[in-house]
């Protein structure tokens, strides 16, 4: 009898330690990358519920870290094609494009990282220098919350969420890349395979 609860409560503190050094983090999930924005990803929405659930269980029952990164983009941006870039405008501060999605679960007081902020910034990663939450870039935030493992989300595989799964393993963060929560923009086709492949290259855990 003693055996078992000390087992249990072995567990029980593995279980604890294990959910204060993990964080959810949710890439880009905005009206300009859903379906119907300017660059809406095919099936952007899809994932949404996917996403919310797991949301859910970092907050209420992990009680972990959740970030929500979003673009955040001045109206005169070299990153938008008007202004020399590659990309249609979208994710202007305060526009619609620029929301969450309305049927993404974001908590009230969420912890949201925005990036993109200056007229130069091209900021895909959310591990950007330029990048801030709380007045900090990401990988200082984390690393004052004691964070060590990341399970990342959102939009798009093959851009945003690469660029962030990539800069958070140089950070030296472990990483799980949920890619049933993730959709691509396949400029090219075998964009998503080719992302995937140079996530793991890095030594991220693809799940
Ligand atoms: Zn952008």
């Amino acid at each position: 009898m003693i055996a078992f609860l000390i087992t249990i409560l072995f567990l029980v503190a593995i279980v604890y330690v294990l959910t204060r050094i993990i964080a959810l983090l949710n890439i880009d999930m905005q009206n300009g990358f859903t379906p119907g924005g300017e660059l809406g990803v095919k099936e952007g929405d899809v994932i949404i519920p996917i996403i919310n659930r797991l949301t859910f269980w970092f907050i209420h029952i992990f009680r972990a870290l959740v970030v929500f990164s979003r673009d955040w983009h001045p109206r005169v941006s070299k990153h938008f094609k008007e202004f020399g870039g590659n990309w249609s405008t979208h994710c202007v501060i305060n526009t619609h494009s620029a929301e969450f999605h309305k049927d993404l679960l974001v908590p009230k007081n969420a912890n949201i990282l925005s990036k993109g902020l200056y007229e130069d910034d091209q900021a895909y990663s959310a591990f950007d220098k330029n990048a801030r939450i709380n007045g900090m870039d990401l990988a200082t935030y984390l690393r004052k919350k004691g964070i060590k493992i990341l399970f990342v989300t959102g939009l798009a595989t093959d851009w945003c969420v690469k660029e962030t799964v990539l800069d958070a393993r140089k950070n030296g963060f472990w990483v799980f890349v949920i890619t049933s929560a993730m959709r691509p923009v396949n400029l090219k086709p075998g964009d998503e395979e080719r992302a995937i492949k140079e996530m793991k290259a890095a030594g991220a855990i693809i799940i």
